[in-house]
């Protein structure tokens, strides 16, 4: 899921501009708790969309028991990443996009990259997953040693959303080869559903038993620069629709994936709305994602590989301080 600018609202726009001045001077009269360890391991969200608000993103992180979050957001927020790194000392990393379509992209994400962003995400754009578009920041993430975060989806949640990063199944593969030294990692409803081979684009979040060998499986296994976010509802549904595989393709690719939440909920326990009111989610309506997903994960496999996927993969991945 990704919340995109036509979707802010005046009103939040206006809340943002004025938390990025209050958010320094909080930091230093009250610094943020760091939260008891619920899971049992500290927890790292890679995919925590950016609220406007330093508070906003401390509650989600807070309420859900997660110790650090990347936050995702646009190469023109840098100044407010900054904000909210500052104001809450080692609880925030920062992946930028930028809209890969316009001419200035690679100079927007050399530039965040500068000023400490520490991968390129969330790409999400409707672009082909093999085309010039993506191939030209696939190329500039490999340059500059970060990894990219890619949405891939080939299903509509509704009317008229069109797809994103199209060809997963179909031309990722060429592109994992084509640029041995970029370390991607894959995302979204495609991403996921492909963990079963009998998956053929008929749903965006298909349900029931998974045929061993998809393609995702493979892709895991056959390339050292390939990695998985099993964030979002696409995530968490690949990881319970079929417990029987579950366990086994976490001890797999353990070394692999990557915890993070996409979830939009307001308190890190379902307040709100946790999947941006997408009508085909609504499974995971009222209910924190990155509670569910760490909770399947946990109850999953053992405790050596629950905190490799929920902390330390990513500290390989990425420098956290
Ligand atoms: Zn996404
Ligand atoms: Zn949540």
């Amino acid at each position: 899921m990704l919340v995109s600018h036509s979707m802010i609202t005046r009103r939040q726009f206006i809340e943002t501009v004025s938390a990025a001045a209050a958010v320094p001077l909080l930091g230093i009269q009250n610094p943020p708790a760091v939260p008891a360890n619920e899971w049992g391991s500290p927890v790292f969200d890679l995919h925590h969309h950016m609220r406007p608000a330093l508070q906003g993103n401390l509650a989600h992180i807070d309420g859900a028991g997660i110790t650090k979050a990347n936050l995702l957001a646009r190469a023109p927020l840098a100044e407010q990443v900054k904000a909210i790194q500052a104001a809450a000392p080692g609880r925030f990393t920062w992946f930028s996009s930028f809209d890969i379509t316009k001419p200035e992209a690679e100079a927007a994400l050399t530039q965040a990259v500068k000023d400490g962003a520490q991968g390129f995400g969330e790409i999400k754009y409707h672009v082909a997953a093999d085309g010039p578009e993506l191939r030209r920041m696939y190329a500039l993430a490999g340059e500059l040693g970060v990894p990219i975060l890619v949405h891939f989806q080939e299903v509509d949640h509704f009317e008229g959303e069109g797809k994103w990063s199209t060809g997963f199944a179909t031309s990722f593969e060429a592109m994992l080869k084509a640029y041995p030294k970029t370390r991607f990692i894959g995302h979204a409803d495609a991403f996921w559903a492909n963990v079963s081979a009998d998956y053929h684009n008929e749903a965006a979040y298909p349900q029931g038993p998974i045929a061993p060998g998809g393609i995702t499986d493979k892709l895991l296994r056959d390339y050292p620069n390939l990695y998985g976010d099993v964030s979002a509802n696409s995530g968490n549904n690949a990881l319970s629709r079929d417990p029987s595989f579950t366990a086994g393709f976490l001890e797999r690719h353990q070394d692999k994936l990557l915890m993070g939440s996409d979830c939009s909920c307001a308190d890190g326990h379902g307040a709100g709305v946790s999947q941006a009111n997408n009508p085909v989610a609504s499974r995971l309506a009222g209910k924190c994602v990155a509670r569910e997903t760490l909770t399947v994960l946990k109850k999953s496999t053992s405790p050596a590989v629950f905190k490799k996927i929920v902390w330390d993969n990513a500290h390989k991945l990425i420098k956290i301080a």
